[in-house]
């Protein structure tokens, strides 16, 4: 199977589906897991300086030989290096750890207040010194890009949000599409928390899936980009099975209606420093 692409704003393509790599800090499990990966089809892996696995990302990409141009590597700079001197020094540093020459995507990981801003100026001077193909932020409310839309050449291309059924950020994704901002969605199978609901479970009766095929099928009809995480070789295999199947427009609607703007996580407006 080859992972169908989005192409962002700026024409570079990025696979709508890509391994998360969240807690995944045993040095054994996490090569293992990220080599099952690029075995079986992902390009795509989504770490952050706060994964503490950049260094077992670089290595796994390097003896998969899978050729660079072909990948997609997604890094985050820490809320403890934000600022724009700082955030330069963490890119620095990242790139440095996973022993690559450029990143494809570079984020801000949370909007921190007073340095958002300035960070997301380091990231876009990064782009144009073409160390990153792709410039983004991560858990940024509409307010939040808009501070940022006031003293940017370059928009964001990407935000990447809590995004799952029970929390389906309807308005947000309308803003960034209007915007052209395309959306990653972290934690897109609810952290494991969604697989037991009732109307997915139907539908993965009517469709002959799993839950998480069908969460994961969810989010590729509503044009999300997913990472859901795995260190077990047959759910790494199966998330990456949904590109044979196709959701009714009604089905698609279904799992939509499962909002209840529940969140697993912080929220951007509230959220504490350094967890
Ligand atoms: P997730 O929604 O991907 O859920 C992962 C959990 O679901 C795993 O622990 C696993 O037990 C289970 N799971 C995975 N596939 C399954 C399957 N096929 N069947 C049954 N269970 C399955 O949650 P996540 O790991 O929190 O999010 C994914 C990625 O998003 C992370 O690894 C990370 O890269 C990113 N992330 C980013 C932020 C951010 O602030 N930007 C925050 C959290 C996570």
């Amino acid at each position: 199977t080859t992972i169908p692409a989005k192409k962002l704003e700026n024409g570079v393509e990025m696979p709508y589906l890509g391994l998360g790599v969240y807690k995944m800090t045993d040095r054994e499990e996490a090569i293992q897991a990220m080599t099952e990966a690029l075995k079986v089809g992902y390009r795509a892996i989504d770490t952050a300086a706060l994964y503490g696995n950049e260094t077992e990302v670089g290595e796994a990409i390097r003896s998969s030989n899978i050729p660079r141009e072909e990948l997609f590597v997604t890094t985050k700079v820490w809320n403890t290096d934000q600022g724009y001197d700082q955030t330069l020094k963490a890119f620095e540093t990242s790139l440095k750890k996973l022993g690559l020459d450029y990143i494809d995507l570079y984020l801000t990981h949370w909007p921190v207040k007073e340095k958002f801003v300035d960070t997301y100026r380091a990231i876009e001077r990064l782009y144009d010194e073409k160390l990153i193909r792709v410039t983004g932020v991560s858990n940024h409310h509409q307010h939040h890009l808009e501070k940022i839309f006031v003293k940017a050449n370059v928009k964001p291309m990407v935000n990447q949000i809590e995004l799952h059924p029970y929390l389906s950020q309807k308005p947000l994704l309308n803003f960034c599409s209007e915007n052209n901002i395309a959306v990653t969605a972290w934690g897109p199978l609810g952290r494991g928390k969604i697989l037991e609901d009732e109307t997915i479970s139907d539908l993965a009766g009517k469709y002959n899936k799993t839950a998480a095929q069908i969460i994961l099928r969810w989010h590729y009809q509503n044009d999300v980009i997913t990472i859901p995480k795995s260190v077990t070789t047959s759910r790494i295999q199966e998330n990456m099975n949904i590109f044979d199947f196709e959701l009714s427009q009604e089905d698609v609607r279904a799992i939509d209606d499962l909002n209840k703007d529940f969140r697993t996580g912080q929220d951007p407006d509230n959220f504490h420093f350094d967890f």
